[in-house]
């Protein structure tokens, strides 16, 4: 199987050596091994560029994706044969610096840009909300929120797979115990769904969900056939890894998802176009 969507020491929230991570994806056997350590575009400068710091605890991601991506080409060369090391990025808030965003995604070396909504303007990320001050209300506005942001993103549409849809829920649902009825958001759902198709983009099935307190996928079956309904045809799957232990972790249960949507491949990309895996 394949997993195109993991961390590194590389991306401030993860320990994993990437040596150790290429290793056991060896180990694995993975057809395809993407390392997508985080880019968030809004703190891509050092702390001191910015006027507000109280939205985020990490800054300097320019750093860090030039180490990452610097590191993973040199890997490249040293496990030429073994393994099918796809150079990525996890483009996190591309719509609140678009100079950053088109600029991170034109860099030549990368093979695969996934892109990610993690935060709105004027919060924290999702993780560090304290949804015990928001009413039902306010949270559904935050999903709102949330679901505009993602249709911006696909329709700017220049990455290659939107990344884990329904994030938010890992905190809403998963940890905070509210179960959210997306039945309101379904058509700007389907909306953002066309554009990726119209922008030749794909989803990913990210399987980090079955690993915590939320226990399903990001997506759910329900939206990876509804992508499927309105022509969608590449479908990435990654276990959002962020340590040496959960590389791989439910990749076999996000084929399963695609194939019971309807899909008989997945694909993984290499300089930026898709190639596909039977399923
Ligand atoms: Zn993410
Ligand atoms: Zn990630």
């Amino acid at each position: 199987m394949i997993d195109c969507h993991t961390h590194t020491f590389y991306s401030m929230d993860s320990d994993a050596d990437i040596v150790q991570m290429c290793l056991r994806a060896e180990k694995l056997g993975l057809e395809a091994y993407a390392v997508t350590d985080h880019c968030e575009c809004a703190w891509w400068y050092p702390k001191e560029h910015y006027a507000d710091t109280s939205l985020s605890e990490d800054y300097d991601f320019g750093s860090d994706f030039e180490n990452s991506v610097g590191a993973v080409c040199r890997l490249k060369e040293r496990f030429d044969g073994r393994l099918n090391l796809i150079c990525g990025t996890e483009l996190g808030s591309a719509m609140h610096d678009l100079g950053v965003a088109e600029k991170a995604v034109s860099d030549k070396r990368l093979d695969f840009v996934i892109g990610s909504v993690h935060q709105l303007r004027g919060l924290p990320d999702f993780a560090f909300i304290d949804y015990k001050k928001y009413s039902e209300d306010e949270i559904y506005a935050l999903l709102s929120d949330y679901f505009q942001e993602i249709y911006e993103l696909c329709r700017w549409g220049k990455f290659d797979v939107l990344g884990h849809l329904t994030y938010a829920l890992r905190y809403i649902s998963g940890n905070y115990g509210m179960e959210a009825d997306l039945s309101r958001f379904e058509e700007i759902i389907t909306e953002s769904f066309r554009e990726l198709v119209r922008n030749g983009c794909g989803i990913e099935i990210n399987t980090s969900g079955l690993r915590q307190a939320y226990g399903r996928t990001f997506p759910e079956l329900h939206y990876i056939k509804l992508f499927r309904s309105v022509g969608g045809q590449l479908i990435s799957i990654g276990s959002d890894a962020h340590t040496v232990e959960d590389l791989g972790k439910g990749v076999g249960d996000g084929a399963e998802l695609a194939r019971a949507a309807g899909f008989d491949r997945v694909c993984f990309f290499r300089q930026r176009r898709p190639e596909y895996i039977k399923l």
